[in-house]
């Protein structure tokens, strides 16, 4: 065997995660596969401790703080256990038994957030747009915040709905914690303006199996020193990533994700081109009354596009027929049903141009 392992064409791939790399990503990564430019022994096969993995890790930090501009105040850390363990490791680290921990409602995710949170502490639910049935974010002026809150936890991107903060809302002085899984690296964010971010890797940044982590640096205080080591964001962070075996391929493999993003522009101009991509779906959402779309207007998510066909039986044609076209992935959420194209940064125009023009002959034929 030589050269390309590839014998299968790719196809567009519109799944919410885990999610389409860009393809110069997974070429490179082949490439490296057997062997590490100048190491001789694959990422896969080399310690989290060996001066090789100390340049990927570095270079991964390095890349991700000019990207996002990452303050020194806050730290960077690779860690495992998905979005989902820092449901628990949030709350775990930043509520104190006095405390009481606001919640911005948006979704399924932030609803589990707040039943992770609870096993723990306080927690007062802000805002909540579920008797709206999630289909759009609070307004800044409806959120009730407490005074003195131990932090005000949001989620970014509600990516079963389709859903998406386009500010980030002023919460005062409590440190904000944004749960950025499904739109982290996609456009400019403050990061200042946090004290928490986290995201599972397996939508924007990488493969599953590494969680990215940005804490500001004095948070780290309030981890007590009776929790669990690894639960504890003041042990991991004086581990530098490597209290335990960090995650090392899905490090490695990020770190390519986050030059191809450099490459690309940074972000500002992955943003105009994500906003670009997801108008073209809307453009075709809106034309007729055909489509119809799940989030409010206002709301709307530039990373999962969320929509329906005037009845079930043609929704579940839609997905049979679109992957047969070589479009995957866009059955909506078991939990809301409908249709879903998750269009993160390595989903080409192409793929979105495709899924248009998929859509328009379908209203042709069934509408
Ligand atoms: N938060 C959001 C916004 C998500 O979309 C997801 C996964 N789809 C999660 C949390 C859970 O992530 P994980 O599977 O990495 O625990």
């Amino acid at each position: 065997m030589s050269g390309t392992f590839m014998t299968t064409p790719r196809i567009f791939n519109f799944s919410s995660g885990p999610a389409v790399l860009p393809e110069p990503v997974l070429e490179e990564a082949q490439r490296d596969l057997m062997a590490l430019p100048g190491v001789g022994m694959s990422v896969l096969e080399i310690s989290h401790r060996s001066p090789h993995f100390d340049a990927i890790l570095e270079a991964a930090e390095a890349e991700l703080r000019a990207l996002a501009g990452i303050p020194s105040t806050h730290r960077v850390l690779f860690v495992q256990g998905g979005a989902s363990l820092q449901f628990t490791m949030v709350p775990t680290n930043l509520l104190a038994a006095d405390g009481t921990a606001d919640y911005l409602v948006t979704g399924v995710w932030s609803k589990k957030a707040v039943k992770e949170a609870e096993k723990i502490g306080r927690v007062h639910v802000a805002a909540s747009t579920e008797p709206d049935g999630f289909v759009k974010v609070p307004s800044v002026r409806d959120l009730a915040l407490t005074p003195g809150a131990a932090y005000v936890h949001m989620t970014s991107n509600n990516t079963i709905y389709g859903t998406q903060w386009h500010d980030v809302p002023e919460v005062g002085a409590a440190p904000l914690v944004s749960d950025m899984s499904s739109d982290i690296l996609s456009r400019p964010v403050p990061v200042e303006r946090h004290g928490v971010i986290y995201a599972g890797a397996q939508k924007n940044l990488g493969p599953a199996g590494v969680t990215l982590l940005i804490v500001r640096e004095d948070l780290l205080e309030r981890s007590s020193a009776s929790l669990p080591s690894m639960l504890s964001y003041r042990v991991l962070a004086q581990g530098a990533s490597r209290y335990n075996t960090p995650p090392v391929f899905g490090v490695y493999l990020l770190r390519l994700v986050l030059c191809w993003l450099r490459d690309a522009g940074g972000l500002t101009a992955l943003a105009a081109r994500n906003e670009r991509k997801a108008a073209r779906l809307y453009a075709e959402i809106d034309r007729t009354g055909f489509f119809r779309g799940v989030a409010e207007p206002e709301s709307r998510s530039c990373m999962n596009v969320t929509f329906r066909v005037p009845n079930q039986d043609l929704d579940d044609l839609f997905v049979r027929e679109a992957a047969a076209a070589g479009l995957d992935g866009v059955k909506g959420h078991r939990s809301v049903g409908g249709l879903r194209a998750s269009i993160y940064n390595a989903m080409p125009q192409a793929g979105v141009d495709a899924l248009a023009q998929f859509m328009r002959e379908f209203e042709r034929t069934r509408g």
